[in-house]
């Protein structure tokens, strides 16, 4: 590779439909790790035309946001009696945030979602949500601190042999929490690794990849965990070490020389 990570990074559809963006921060999370972040395209084309669009990145970062739509091309995420309201659906970015996580898979490229991102990878490969975390067994804790967005406002235990346990060098972690959904089921070969005190699953990761986790809460925000932004990043730089002459076929032009 003759040049730092690139890092795919989807865009987010907020409550003016001619707008599509990106939270800066994630910006500088992956730049202070060492990647170059750029934005992801989305709808329907995109989502025909995954496999091309994760060919040219070197990892994906599949970002917070609205609801996953009760269904999207045959992908049901919820269980029927979930009636919670869900918002800013978005079936063109379901569409293609499911063929990337798809194609990132195939390729064995380094994933990291966020939020969303995280319910995305789990939908992607068969698990379910719940719309409202009260749905879920228990009582429960307060989950959407909409007010405290850069405070560890609940703790996460994380399973002491996961590899998000290694990356962060902790199994307790304060964390950010503004979320109502949560996985319900998880995916296939998905694990989750770690819980809050409530037992709502925070971190899902699938084992048989080298990097393909999620986190519930929002690193990005609370940029209190930069090493897990280190570790994707580098991650992507191991996976690609030497094939991107391969993967880019175009020499360069004599200007450039
Ligand atoms: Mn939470």
């Amino acid at each position: 590779m003759d040049h730092d990570p690139i890092i795919g990074i989807s865009m987010r559809v907020g409550d003016n439909p001619d707008h599509a963006s990106v939270d800066i921060r994630y910006l500088h999370r992956i730049e202070e790790a060492g990647g170059i972040p750029i934005a992801l395209p989305y709808g329907f084309e995109a989502a025909k035309h995954a496999d091309s669009i994760v060919d040219l990145i070197d990892g994906l970062l599949l970002t917070g946001g609205g609801d996953p739509c009760p269904e999207c091309f045959g992908r049901h995420p919820y269980a029927e009696n979930c009636m919670a309201e869900l918002s800013f659906l978005s079936a063109e970015r379901d569409a293609f945030e499911y063929a990337a996580a798809h194609a990132a898979w195939d390729r064995g490229l380094p994933t990291l979602g966020v939020c969303r991102g995280l319910q995305v990878m789990n939908v992607a490969f068969g698990g379910t949500l719940v719309r409202d975390i009260s749905e879920l067994d228990g009582k429960h804790i307060e989950h959407v601190v909409l007010d405290r967005q850069d405070e560890a406002v609940h703790t996460v235990s994380i399973k002491g042999d996961s590899k998000l346990a290694a990356i962060l060098g902790t199994t307790e972690l304060g964390v950010n929490s503004l979320h109502h959904l949560a996985i319900c089921k998880s995916a296939k070969g998905g694990e989750i690794v770690a819980r809050a005190s409530d037992g709502t699953p925070e971190a899902l990761e699938f084992p048989e990849k080298d990097f393909f986790l999620g986190v519930q809460w929002h690193p990005e925000i609370i940029a209190n965990t930069p090493q897990l932004f280190t570790a994707f990043v580098d991650a992507c730089r191991t996976k690609w070490a030497g094939k991107r002459t391969a993967r880019r076929p175009f020499a360069k032009r004599a200007v450039f020389s």
